[in-house]
């Protein structure tokens, strides 16, 4: 899933891993309640830092031990570590040497492969250890500007419609019941993609890392509201749940799991729902349905089938049950005549 970085890119990925975090909580009785809760971390800015540069082959900052760090991240998937939301806790490489101590001594990747991974985390805050002062006096200063512009955009212009632009999502997607308050932590630089959601496994509470450098304009808030969807499907996913409701509609209807449909669909309405919720709310303007992750090779196809449809339960002119049934229907329609093209070139070779 590697996609080149660039400024304009909007991506975001949902990403399973596993914690024993506690959520955090909304304060009762206050008069406007928050949904998300804005955290700057400079470890965590650092720690995304090294992880940008390690997915590029960008000259290191001029200072000591920096290639070392991004060597050292290379060893290790971006999202292994996150295992247990730990290294958000962390304020320090000293910290996330300790956090990193308690992991298991292997893991075993995707691709199989079994890595030693507590050495190498413990290597890599090792590393970071090195170069954490002088990111802090050279690097961290110009980050925290740009961290700052995005915070003070927040406040200007999210802050004051976040209740209503949270009651329309939750409302649409069926996520209502949860008082979780999303921890979205900013960063200046980060690697692909710009934005995730993180999840644990025995208290599956999400959270979200936003890259501000890589999310201009009204792209911030389409993913902080992205991520925070991701993170308030952990909360609910019970009935009524759109996101889970589309996926087993697509089962029964004979997709297998594994399908392309029944992993992409779902988050294709997260895609959607955020970016009209963006559009009805902040700026009208915002159309990024042809660039970013829309335009990424076979996504069209879903936002050809789904962008109408739930555009048009969004202006009221379809119910939900309507339009999921619609999207459904779609799909098997385009699956069938996908086979049907597939066994006729079949049939002309013979
Ligand atoms: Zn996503």
């Amino acid at each position: 899933m590697k996609q080149s970085h660039s400024v304009a890119l909007l991506l975001f990925f949902s990403f399973v891993v596993f914690s024993h975090s506690t959520p955090a909580k909304a304060h009762s009785g206050t008069t406007s309640q928050r949904h998300v809760e804005v955290r700057v971390k400079p470890f965590i800015d650092l720690y995304f830092f090294v992880y940008r540069l390690a997915s590029s082959s960008d000259k290191p900052p001029p200072i000591d031990g920096f290639a070392q760090a991004i060597e050292a991240a290379r060893q290790v998937p971006l999202f292994t570590p996150l295992k247990d939301l730990v290294l958000f806790n962390c304020d320090s490489a000293k910290a996330a040497e300790r956090a990193f101590a308690q992991f298991p001594e292997t893991d075993k990747l995707r691709t199989g492969e079994v890595i030693p991974i507590r050495e190498r985390l413990v290597h890599l805050s090792q590393t970071l250890a090195v170069i954490e002062p002088s990111f802090r006096e050279k690097i961290w200063p110009q980050h925290k500007v740009a961290i700052q512009e995005a915070e003070k955009r927040i406040a200007r212009d999210f802050v004051p419609q976040e209740e209503k632009l949270f009651s329309y999502f939750i409302g649409r997607l069926g996520m209502g019941g949860s008082d979780y308050v999303v921890p979205i932590y900013l960063v200046a630089e980060g690697p692909w993609p710009a934005a995730f959601t993180a999840q644990g496994k025995l208290s599956a509470h999400g959270m979200c890392l936003v890259n501000v450098g890589a999310l201009p304009g009204a792209s911030l808030f389409a993913a902080i509201l992205h991520e925070s969807i991701h993170a308030l499907n952990l909360e609910t996913e019970g009935k009524g749940n759109v996101l889970v409701e589309l996926r087993s509609r697509l089962l029964r209807s004979g997709f297998d799991q594994d399908d392309r449909v029944v992993r992409e669909a779902p988050h294709m309405l997260v895609f959607i729902q955020s970016v009209e919720t963006v559009r009805r709310f902040l700026d009208v303007s915002y159309l990024p349905y042809t660039e970013g992750v829309f335009a990424r090779p076979g996504i069209q196809p879903l936002v050809n089938i789904e962008l109408p449809i739930w555009t048009a339960y969004l202006n009221g002119k379809l119910p939900r049950e309507k339009a999921l049934d619609q999207i459904v229907e779609a799909f098997v329609k385009a699956q069938r005549k996908e086979a049907a093209g597939k066994s006729q070139r079949t049939g002309q070779r013979n």
